[in-house]
């Protein structure tokens, strides 16, 4: 029996554990991909106070290995579903199965991809999902914002102002993000949208060279130094659904009190919750907040 379970072992998970560990709770991390979480495809990372620069990799090894010093246990396996209550949880994975009498769920989500080929090997080095992250690293060169919603039309605006230009290439025959935004895009001299577009092709070998996009059938290329996908955001909570209430994005409902609403042993933290700031500043955060909570309750 677990005083606390964390699934997912993110900045979020493995700050809960940290907290959970020194409050003298016996605790468990449980991660079915990579120890460390989203942060670890980031190959440079500029926004953490403290840290002038340091890889996402080289965070995620050091939170690890903070962690594992405190104590944590972890596993390496998928949770699949909560069963229980209060005291007696139970975490049921592909491969195994765990009991803990308070359960933190900081699963995290994952930007929604282009789909095509070398994007994986460009991410991070031409292809990003986070202007805020990566916008400085494109400081008066060329970009494109593929997306026409809030957060593409929020991103191009901030980008507007460290890079040259900025291209938005939206699939639609409009853009769906608010008219305050889109005016704002208007108002913009170094800003160009080009509606009903979609992306073809990533270019480059070993380097990355644009896009190609295709234009009512019309494949245009755009020799851009940078691409910002911002095509929205997927969490990942389908398996704690009969526990949780997800909103419409699949975003489990909750506050910065971390608590979730019916659910006295359980909490939520990091980029799978409802907030408007998903970075690492904000998962650790929650992580402290809800492990708190968790021991408070024990
Ligand atoms: C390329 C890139 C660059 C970024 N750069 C920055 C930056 O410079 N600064 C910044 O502050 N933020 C940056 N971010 C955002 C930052 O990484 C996230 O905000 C942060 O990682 C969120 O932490 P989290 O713990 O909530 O979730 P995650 O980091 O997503 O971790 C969740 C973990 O849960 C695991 N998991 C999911 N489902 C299950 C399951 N069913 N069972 C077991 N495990 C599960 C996942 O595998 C994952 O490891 C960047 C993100 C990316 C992708």
């Amino acid at each position: 029996m677990y005083d606390i379970i964390v699934i997912g072992a993110g900045p979020a998970g493995l700050t809960a554990a940290l907290y959970g560990c020194r409050a003298e709770k016996k605790v468990l991390v449980i991660e079915k991909n990579s120890f460390g979480g989203q942060i670890t495809h980031s190959p440079r990372v500029e926004n953490y106070p403290g840290f002038a620069e340091m890889t996402g990799m080289e965070f995620a090894d050091k939170l690890v290995e903070q962690v594992l010093a405190q104590g944590a246990e972890m596993e390496f396996d998928c949770v699949e579903k909560i069963e229980g209550e209060l005291g007696n949880y139970k975490v049921i994975c592909t491969d195994s199965e765990f009991t803990g009498k308070t359960v933190i769920i900081a699963t995290g989500s994952h930007h929604r991809m282009l789909g095509l080929e070398n994007e994986e090997k460009f991410t991070g080095d031409g292809i990003s999902y986070c202007a805020v992250c990566d916008g400085a690293f494109y400081r008066d060169r060329t970009v494109a914002v593929i997306g026409g919603g809030n957060t593409a039309l929020q991103e191009a605006v901030m980008l507007s102002n460290i890079c040259s230009s900025v291209t938005i290439v939206q699939n639609l025959d409009f853009l769906t993000g608010e008219q305050k935004l889109i005016d704002e895009i208007n108002s913009k001299d170094n800003i160009t949208t080009i509606l009903s577009a979609t992306v073809a092709e990533i270019l480059g070998d070993d380097e990355f060279k644009g896009i190609v996009i295709d234009v009512n059938g019309d494949k245009q290329t755009l020799n851009v130094d940078g691409v910002f996908v911002a095509i929205g955001q997927q969490p990942e909570n389908e398996p704690f659904e009969n526990v949780a209430p997800l909103n419409d994005y699949g975003y489990i409902v909750s506050d910065e009190s971390c608590t979730i609403a019916n659910q006295t042993g359980i909490f939520v933290a990091g980029d799978c919750r409802t907030k408007t700031v998903r970075q690492i500043t904000t998962a650790t955060a929650d992580g402290a907040v809800a492990a708190l909570a968790a021991c408070k309750l024990i």
